[in-house]
C-alpha cells in the first residue's frame, strides 16, 4: 500500500468491508455501537481498538474509512473529519491554546478564518499578530519564543497569493511553533504540505473534495500525537463530528479528486492565458502566469496553478456586476471548486464584513471578481466569459 501512487490511493486507501464484501464503501448510519457483554463495553471504554466504536461523536466506521483515505493521500499519519471547514479550522486552532500563548498568521484568509483569530481568540487572551504572508521578513520579526500556533492560508483568498510553506515552517519551527496550513485552495493534489515542513493540514470538504455542491465537510490532518492526543480530545468533547452520510460523499468525491481538479486547473490556466490582456481587464491573477508575483515559487512548487483565478475589471463595483449578470454558464455563488463554474464578487459578498481600509490592505478591490473554474468545456468557459466582459 505504501507503494501505491495517489490515484489508486484515492480509491482504495482507507477501505473496511463488512461481512456483506460490499463493493461502494458501506455507510453506516449509527451514532452508537452495542457491545456484547459489559465487560466489552468496560474495555472499549479504557481503550478503544482500530476497528472498535463508542459514539458517532467520538468516531464511526464511513467517517474513520474518510479520514483514513485523506490522510493516505496526504501523507499524513492521521486525520480527523469534522462537519464543516470551519468546525476543523475551530479545532486545530484551539485544541492547543491557551491564554497568554501567541499565535502569528497570515494576513490574506477566509473571513470566517480571520473572525476566530481577531474575535474569539482575542476573548480567550490569545494575541494574534498579522503578518503580509508573502513577506517572510514579517514572519521572521513577528515570531517569538511564547509563539505557539503559525498559521497561514497556502494560497489565499482571494488574491492567490502563493506563501513559501516551506521557509514560513523552518521560521515557525525555530520557535518551537505548531505549523498550521489552511490548505484549501491547493488541495491535496496540486502542492503536498507536509513534506515542506506543515505540521497541521486543514481542509474544508466542501470545496474540491466533494466539488459537487453536495455536502458541508472539513478535516484535519498530522501526526497521530496531534490528531489523536491534542485534537480528538477536543473535538470528542465539543462536538463537530462529521455525519456519516457526508463521509460517504466525500470518499466518493476523493475517487475522482485528482481527475477533477487537474481538468479544472488546465481549463483554468487556458481561461487565464486567453483573457489575459483583455481590453476590459485591469489585470488577470493565476499562479501559473508569468505575471503573477510569485510564478517562479509557483511553478516550482505546485504541479499546476490552482482551480480559480481572480480577475479585476476596470470601472469598479458597476463594471464587475455587469460582467457577472453577463454571464450565462458561470454561476454567481460564493462556493468554489465546484463542478460547476462560480463566480464571486468578494467586495460584496464573502468580504463585506471588512472595512475599506482591511479590504485595500488585501488587496481585494472593487472590481475584482473570483472564478472557480469547473469542469464545463474550457472553449465554451472561454466563450462565455469574453461574451459577457464585452457587456461590460
Ligand atoms: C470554504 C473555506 C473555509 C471554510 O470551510 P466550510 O466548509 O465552509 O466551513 C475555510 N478556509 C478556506 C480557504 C475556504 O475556502
Amino acid at each position: 500500500m505504501s507503494t501505491w501512487k495517489s490515484r489508486t490511493r484515492a480509491v482504495h486507501s482507507g477501505t473496511r468491508r463488512s461481512q456483506y464484501n460490499e463493493v461502494s464503501e458501506a455507510i453506516f448510519m449509527t451514532q452508537g455501537f452495542v457491545y456484547d457483554t459489559a465487560e466489552q463495553a468496560e474495555a472499549r471504554f479504557i481503550e478503544t481498538g482500530d476497528d472498535e466504536f463508542i459514539y458517532a461523536r467520538y468516531g464511526n466506521p464511513t467517517v474513520r474509512m474518510f479520514e483514513e483515505r485523506i490522510a493516505a493521500l496526504e501523507g499524513a499519519e492521521d486525520a480527523f473529519a469534522t462537519a464543516s471547514g470551519m468546525a476543523a479550522i475551530n479545532a486545530a486552532l484551539t485544541c492547543g491554546l491557551k491564554a497568554g500563548d501567541h499565535v502569528v498568521s497570515g494576513r490574506a484568509l477566509f473571513g470566517s478564518c480571520l473572525y476566530i483569530l481577531e474575535e474569539i481568540l482575542a476573548r480567550f487572551g490569545v494575541e494574534v499578530t498579522f503578518v503580509d504572508g508573502t513577506n517572510l521578513d514579517e514572519w521572521r520579526a513577528a515570531v517569538r519564543p511564547d509563539t505557539k500556533v503559525v498559521f497561514f492560508e497556502s494560497l489565499s483568498n482571494p488574491t492567490l497569493e502563493v506563501i513559501d510553506i516551506k521557509a514560513v515552517a523552518e521560521i515557525g519551527h525555530s520557535v518551537g511553533a505548531t505549523v498550521i496550513v489552511d490548505h484549501v485552495f491547493a488541495t491535496p493534489v496540486f502542492q503536498p504540505a507536509i513534506p515542506l515542513g506543515a505540521d497541521v493540514v486543514v481542509y474544508s470538504a466542501t470545496k474540491h473534495i466533494d466539488g459537487q455542491g453536495r455536502a458541508l465537510g472539513g478535516v484535519v490532518l498530522g501526526t497521530k500525537e496531534f490528531i489523536r492526543g491534542t485534537l480528538e480530545p477536543y473535538l470528542k468533547h465539543t462536538g463537530g463530528a462529521m455525519n456519516p452520510h457526508t463521509a460517504w460523499l466525500l470518499l466518493k468525491g476523493l475517487e475522482t479528486l485528482e481527475l477533477r481538479v487537474g481538468a479544472q486547473a488546465q481549463s483554468a490556466l487556458e481561461i487565464a492565458q486567453s483573457i489575459e490582456g483583455h481590453n476590459q481587464l485591469e489585470k488577470v491573477v493565476f499562479p501559473h502566469l508569468p505575471s503573477h508575483p510569485q510564478f517562479d515559487l509557483a511553478k516550482a512548487r505546485m504541479e499546476q496553478g490552482g482551480t480559480v483565478l481572480s480577475v479585476v475589471v476596470q470601472g469598479g463595483k458597476e463594471a464587475a456586476f455587469k460582467f457577472l449578470n453577463a454571464l450565462e454558464i458561470c454561476c454567481i455563488s460564493n462556493n468554489l471548486g465546484d463542478a460547476k463554474s462560480i463566480v464571486t464578487h468578494p467586495a460584496t459578498t464573502t468580504h463585506q464584513r471588512l472595512s475599506t481600509e482591511q479590504r485595500d490592505e488585501l488587496g481585494i478591490s472593487d472590481g475584482l471578481v473570483r472564478i472557480s473554474v469547473g469542469l464545463e468545456d474550457t472553449n465554451d468557459l472561454i466563450a462565455d466569459i469574453k461574451n459577457a466582459l464585452s457587456q461590460i
